[in-house]
């Protein structure tokens, strides 16, 4: 049983944990750089819990609040810069996926020079920001995970640094600032977070070790899923109550640390076209490709859909299909044309040529593309 199993982010998790544990940021130095989306951080609690245990402990700080959804290269920079010019020891990335993200790549251009060009190359000193993180979405799981993932203009997808110097130093976990955050946010982070459990029991790297959480992480969002379907319709967040949020938390957090060491797969390198040129937001643009990538899986590789099915409670994959298609919804149009576009660029990513164990060809992505969004072949 040959595998690596590394993990070198403390987790604390629990309600109002970052106030309770206070003096962990003692130890990261007497400057921080609080780096968050636009408003979210400001209304749901979690800036204000990081700025009074910062206090507490006579700690200085500035906020960097500029990151957008899907963050660009040049946020990353203008970052790294201001990071730079207010002299700050530590970062703490606050909020989604986005600001974590971003957060990342400011923490190792503030401390190491590298051109835009070089930026994915994976060839980093071991210089870097520490970084605390303090998830607000439950999905991406990058409070766990060694990876900053930045839209690539140049490429035109999304593209990731991954480093395990990027790994955050800490994580706060705490659901209580997800009360607010609307259904259809919390449905497509959640499913995001699946997709990550999912694709990583179908990549070549997962392992005892990353299956187990995996599996742990698919109970989770099982267990949430009922509220979620009948929040769908509402777009009521009070049917999302604290035991949901909680339970979403732990799957997203439990679902970081398989991609951690698995990375993704097909799911995400097909995904990845549908927010760059469609818009379409990240978790969801993942689950309304999981099922079909699951159906090519199953044509030579039963036994591991079998698997994932059963950790779902599920015997078939319809029913799994139909519990993605109540939570997603009605489809995006897609045409022909962006489907070829599309598949092509999906098998050129590392996800896919390195990272599957059931390898799909540019045809079958076509397919699934195809029948993701309802398109006659
Ligand atoms: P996000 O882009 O970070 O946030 C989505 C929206 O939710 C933003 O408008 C944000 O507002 C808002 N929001 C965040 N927390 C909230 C809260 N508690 N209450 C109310 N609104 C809240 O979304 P995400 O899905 O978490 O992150 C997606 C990004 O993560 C993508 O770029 C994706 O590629 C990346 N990702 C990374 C990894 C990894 O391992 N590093 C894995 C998967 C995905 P504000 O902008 O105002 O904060
Ligand atoms: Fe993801």
């Amino acid at each position: 049983m040959n595998y690596k199993y590394h993990m070198p982010t403390k987790v604390f998790s629990g309600k109002n944990c970052i106030v309770a544990n206070s003096d962990v940021f003692k130890t990261f130095g007497s400057k921080a750089m609080l780096v968050t989306g636009r408003s979210s951080a400001k209304k749901n609690g979690s800036q204000h819990d990081v700025i009074t245990a910062l206090e507490q402990q006579g700690i200085d700080y500035v906020v960097f609040d500029k990151v957008m959804a899907n963050p660009t290269i040049e946020c990353a920079y203008e970052g790294a810069e201001f990071a730079k010019a207010n002299q700050v020891y530590f970062i703490v990335a606050i909020g989604g996926g986005s600001p974590m993200d971003a957060a990342k790549a400011m923490a190792l251009l503030a401390k190491q020079d590298i051109q835009p060009e070089d930026l994915f190359n994976g060839q980093y000193a071991e210089d870097v920001l520490p970084i605390i993180a303090v998830p607000t979405t439950a999905g991406t799981g990058s409070e766990v995970t060694q990876y900053s993932i930045l839209t690539n203009n140049l490429l035109e997808t999304k593209t990731s640094i991954a480093a395990d110097i990027l790994f955050p130093k800490v994580a706060f976990v705490d659901a209580k600032y997800m009360s607010g955050l609307p259904v259809t946010t919390t449905i497509n982070t959640a499913v995001d977070a699946l997709s990550h459990s999912v694709e990583g029991m179908l990549s070549i790297r997962s392992s005892l070790v990353s299956d187990a959480l995996a599996k742990e992480s698919i109970r989770y969002f099982v267990k949430a899923a009922p509220a979620m379907c009948d929040a769908v319709g509402s777009g009521d967040v009070s049917l999302l109550d604290e035991t949901v949020r909680q339970d979403l938390m732990q799957c997203a957090m439990l679902a970081g640390m398989v991609i951690a060491q698995t990375g993704t797969t097909a799911v995400h390198a097909m995904g990845y076209s549908l927010t760059y040129f469609k818009d379409i937001d990240h978790g969801r643009a993942n689950g309304l490709l999981l099922a079909e990538y699951m159906a090519v899986v199953q044509e030579s590789e039963p036994q591991l859909v079998a698997e994932i099915l059963a950790a779902l409670g599920m015997s078939e994959l319809s029913e799994f299909k139909a519990l993605l298609s109540k939570l997603l919804g009605e489809v995006e149009v897609l045409t022909k044309d962006d489907v070829v576009k599309f598949s092509a660029k999906a098998v050129a990513a590392p996800a896919i040529k390195g990272n599957c164990k059931v390898k799909p060809t540019e045809d079958e992505v076509n397919a699934m593309f195809m029948q993701a969004f309802n398109l006659a072949f």
